[in-house]
């Protein structure tokens, strides 16, 4: 619980302020003008955020994917004020480590188990699949097959937004701005059965076609010159995509067969998720790398790293100086801070819950809305949940005629109605503190519900 004072802010001239100087992240920047300045938050506690106005909200995203052990955790604060004092900072060049660093690269190798030995700490998820980038082409230069660089991903995959992210993502709208993808990054099918499934197909079939476009496009471009395949265990930012199960055990065979490396990128699965520390022991994987971030520090400050396996190390080892770092890799107040994270996690049994308590009973609550007339498919795993939003049940037909009418109309009547979720095309998408409550999760559901009857008229008139 947090104990700050609630504080008065001048709301107006902050908003004036996020106009005048103020780009965000991922923002339409003349909306941003025509709103007159973004939506200021200003406090939250466990799952509840607070507007500038006194609004609450339920938060139904975990900030944005990341807060997993809910907002206003004083011991999280108290880990970062003691490093600060300590150490507040160094740097991991010059032949130096920090306490924190390595205990936490200790405690990820632990978690992630199995041949899961080396953490490289980077700042962001974004960094994450930087450095894995450059470790997965130095490690094969390293094993003289230097033409080996090619990456296989999906498309409407989300692996960051740097360079290296967005060319490693799959989407297309990131693509068209800066001229990306770099080559070398090769685009498969998704395993979105709801949008990409063939008239009558079965899961299984869906499933081997999608299998089977990986295996094609390897072919293709040759076995020989691919590095390796890249995915998130279940896609977040695409729309929380589950893939149909036998997948992901179909592409790490295909990987094994061509000798190609499997990655799995579990920004958002990571630290609970899937009702797993990680979404890839969720499917029962064995990847020869893994970036993480978001739950790793539950958001409360930047932080991220890439496991790496000790036959990978074993070949860096013999290479001399990787040249790669960032000034924060291994901060040790952010590492200081992920691991008093864990230590709630661990205390507060945080995926034990969600794999045996409130992952199932969100599963069962989204039923609820299953049968609701602009309703196609609800879907969850562990406490990733969504609905999608369809204009003729039975079908993937959308309002508009295109996607991304429907989405943030009722994600808007959602947050209206309390609640912060996420429209991503026509897909409602919630990934709320790993910490809710059955009431909370009832609110969430009975929330959208109320949005859904409330966008019906006017997404009818639409047609
Ligand atoms: N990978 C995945 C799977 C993500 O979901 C995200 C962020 N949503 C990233 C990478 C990039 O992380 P960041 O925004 O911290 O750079």
């Amino acid at each position: 619980m947090s104990t700050v004072p609630v504080r008065n802010y001048d709301i107006p001239e902050l908003r004036r302020l996020d106009v005048a100087h103020h780009l965000p992240a991922q923002t339409d920047y003349g909306l941003q003008q025509r709103n007159g300045g973004s939506k200021i938050i200003t406090r939250a506690d466990g799952c509840t955020i607070w507007d500038g106005e006194g609004k609450p909200y339920l938060d139904g995203m975990a900030g944005l994917w990341c807060v997993a052990v809910g907002y206003g955790r004083e011991e999280l604060a108290k880990a970062a004020y003691e490093q600060m004092l300590e150490l507040p900072y160094y740097n991991t060049f010059f032949k130096t480590a920090t306490p924190p660093a390595v205990k936490l690269a200790a405690k990820i190798a632990e978690l992630a188990g199995g041949n899961l030995s080396h953490v490289f700490f980077n700042s962001s998820g974004s960094e994450a699949n930087d450095t894995v980038f450059r470790m997965v082409r130095h490690y094969w230069t390293l094993k003289g097959q230097p033409q080996r660089s090619i990456f296989i991903s999906r498309w409407n995959a989300y692996h960051g937004t740097g360079v290296a992210g967005v060319s490693l993502g799959g989407m297309k709208a990131m693509h068209a701005q800066g001229g990306l993808p770099i080559p070398g990054v090769e685009h498969v099918m998704q395993p979105y059965k709801m949008n990409e499934g063939l008239p009558g197909e079965s899961d299984a079939d869906f499933c081997a076609r999608a299998a089977q476009a990986i295996e094609d496009r390897i072919l293709e471009v040759g076995p020989e010159n691919v590095a390796a395949f890249i995915g998130e265990p279940v896609q977040g930012a695409g729309g929380v995509i589950i893939p149909p199960e036998g997948y992901w055990q179909k592409v790490e065979a295909i990987c094994r067969k061509y000798g190609i490396l499997l990655v799995c990128d579990e920004v958002i699965t990571g630290f609970g998720r899937t009702g797993n520390w990680f979404g890839f022991q969720h499917y029962g994987l064995k990847p020869d790398m893994i970036a993480m971030a978001k739950g790793l520090s539950s958001g409360y400050l930047p932080i991220s790293a890439v496991a790496v396996s000790s036959e990978i190390v074993e070949v860096l080892r013999a290479g001399g100086d990787f040249v790669h770092g960032f000034t924060y890799s291994g901060h040790p107040t952010a590492c200081a801070v992920a691991l008093a994270n864990i230590a709630i996690f661990e205390r507060e049994h945080l995926v034990e819950r969600t794999r045996d308590d409130t992952g199932p009973y969100l599963a069962k609550a989204l039923q609820r809305l299953a049968d609701h007339p602009l309703v196609g498919q609800v879907r969850s795993l562990g406490l990733l949940g969504a609905v999608e939003i369809v204009s003729k049940r039975g079908t993937n037909e959308r309002f508009g005629g295109k996607e991304g009418t429907a989405g943030p109309m009722v994600r808007d009547a959602c947050i209206e109605r309390g609640l912060m979720v996420r429209g991503i095309r026509d897909t409602i998408v919630m990934c709320p503190p790993l910490i809710i409550t059955h009431e909370e999760i009832d609110r969430i559901v009975s929330i959208i519900g109320a949005a859904l009857d409330a966008c019906e008229p006017e997404l009818r008139k639409i047609g």
